[in-house]
């Protein structure tokens, strides 16, 4: 395939998550027990009790709505930063076990991602950034075919001459509470534009399906003025006018 763009899914979730959270908040704020519980949460008491807790930061019981992505077309450049979330859960391609040899790509190159800056700078600036990928196939090749020598381990050492610009794809699972922290940081305009570009279809997703949940998540400068001081990128008022539509 070559050069290739982010696509993420909400492959699962929990089931009913606003309900399940209501009931955990329930059980905190009333004399209800399990019994009560299992019979639901009306509609009406599911969105008061949610965003009682997301208002008053009684963040605890949110933990218990779980979400998992299935996302492609990102670089190794994401996945460090991604995996520096620890309250997550990852399953990610392996380069030790999937080749990149161009005998199995579509063109002949590994896949990648080429940054939107690199790519607006023309046609031709763009064609050299895939040369010097087609480039970097040959030297893995080169690798892998020296390699052969010591048998079926030879791709966990020629991947060293892959860059961050590689594809890599991955299932990544976050609670609720863990979401609304990782919207935080990583919807900012101050975030990288890979990461950014995948929180917020990330935010897209669950509002779809927690809408309540998630009706403020976001950057942080939604509700509380920029936190980033001298460093803001100052377009507090474009970015909530962004997210109110998300
Ligand atoms: C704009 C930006 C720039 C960055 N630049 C750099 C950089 O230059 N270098 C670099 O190394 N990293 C950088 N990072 C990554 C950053 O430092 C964090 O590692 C990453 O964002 C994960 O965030 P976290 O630790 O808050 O979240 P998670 O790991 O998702 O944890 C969520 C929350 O749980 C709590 N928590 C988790 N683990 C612990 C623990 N062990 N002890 C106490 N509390 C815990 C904390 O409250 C934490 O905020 C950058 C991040 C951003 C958004």
């Amino acid at each position: 395939m070559g050069r290739t763009t982010l696509r993420v899914e909400l492959l699962r979730c929990t089931e009913s998550p606003e309900e399940l959270v209501a009931m955990a908040a329930k059980l905190c704020y009333s004399a209800a027990g399990v019994d009560e519980l299992r019979q639901g949460v009306s509609q009406q008491d599911q969105t008061s009790f949610v965003s009682k807790l997301t208002d008053m930061g009684h963040l605890s019981p949110i933990e218990h709505a779980s979400f998992t992505f299935g996302v492609e077309g990102v670089s190794r450049s994401l996945l460090a930063q991604i995996t520096r979330h620890r309250i997550a859960s990852f399953s990610v391609k392996s380069q030790r076990y999937v080749g990149e040899d161009s005998g199995v790509q579509d063109d002949g190159v590994f896949n990648y991602i080429i940054p939107p800056r690199i790519a607006d700078l023309g046609d031709e600036e763009a064609q050299e950034f895939t040369r010097q990928m087609a480039q970097i196939q040959k030297w893995y090749d080169y690798w892998l075919d020296k390699l052969a020598v010591y048998g079926d381990t030879t791709k966990e050492d020629a991947r060293f001459v892959l860059p961050n610009a590689a594809e890599t794809k991955l299932v990544v699972t976050m609670n609720a509470r863990e979401l609304l922290h990782f919207f935080n940081i990583r919807c900012c305009n101050r975030a990288q534009w890979e990461i950014r570009d995948l929180a917020t279809e990330m935010l897209r997703l669950v509002r779809g399906v927690s809408p309540v949940l998630f009706r403020q998540a976001g950057p942080r400068c939604l509700s509380t003025p920029c936190p980033e001081g001298r460093m803001s990128c100052g377009k507090q008022a474009e970015v909530r006018e962004k997210f109110k539509h998300i």
